[in-house]
């Protein structure tokens, strides 16, 4: 199962990217998450790749083509895996097609998950992370049982500064504008399903899972 995850923040992406590779026993890939382990790993991608994200900017295709192209190489891709924040732009969804043509391979589904822009701002401006352990919460759908406090480790709680209304939006219309060519790449390929991702968690699963199972679309 070759799978591409797609959402915008607060879609819900990791929550169904975590049980979809559980339920399906494929790879997660997560461009962002190999960044990140270069960067702590101290390595020369990591150094590369540190300029780009400091300032929010995506890094170079070539770079980020050639580190996808390395792992969808290794053998625990055989039976499938999950991309995530992958591809990001028509070229590299243009340079994925070929380089799963050389391995044999294509993407069997494109997986959207859909949430309306305002219920996003509602979800990401009322997220409270621990500070201690980084748990998340929401002030209205998770809340802790104390307030500003969590309830694991007594933590205080506070509020991700890239969560506050104005950033939140200006992010989310520039993530917008960033995926709609994507969307409509694969759209005209055919292999797109949006997912309506303002149901409950179970649900939203459930349907992605029917959708994986060939149940429907
Ligand atoms: P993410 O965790 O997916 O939000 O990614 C964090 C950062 O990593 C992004 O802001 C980019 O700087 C970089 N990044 C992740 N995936 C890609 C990609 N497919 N193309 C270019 N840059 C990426």
């Amino acid at each position: 199962m070759n799978i591409v995850l797609m959402g915008l923040p607060g879609a819900g992406k990791g929550t169904q990217a975590d049980r979809i590779v559980e339920k399906y026993d494929i790879p997660h890939i997560s461009t962002g998450d190999m960044f990140r382990a270069a960067i702590k790993g101290g390595t020369k991608l990591g150094l590369e790749a540190k300029s780009f994200m400091d300032k929010g900017a995506l890094v170079p295709d070539e770079v980020t083509i050639g580190i996808v192209r390395e792992r969808l190489s290794a053998a625990d891709c055989e039976e499938g895996f999950l991309l995530d924040g992958f591809p990001r732009t028509v070229p590299q969804a243009e340079a994925l097609e070929s380089l799963l043509a050389d391995l044999g391979k294509r993407i069997e589904h494109v997986v959207n998950i859909q949430v309306e822009q305002d219920e996003l701002v509602k979800r990401l401006t009322g997220r409270r992370i621990c500070k201690v352990c980084g748990t998340a919460y929401h002030l209205v759908f998770n809340p802790p049982q104390k307030d500003g406090v969590c309830d694991k480790d007594g933590g205080e709680l506070y509020q991700r500064e890239d969560d506050n209304p104005e950033t939140v939006t200006n992010r989310l219309e520039v993530n917008i504008k960033q995926t709609q060519p994507l969307l409509d790449f694969y759209e005209n390929k055919g292999v797109l399903k949006n997912i309506n991702g303002q149901q409950d968690i179970q649900k939203v699963f459930a349907d992605i899972d029917a959708l994986l199972k060939g149940d429907r679309g």
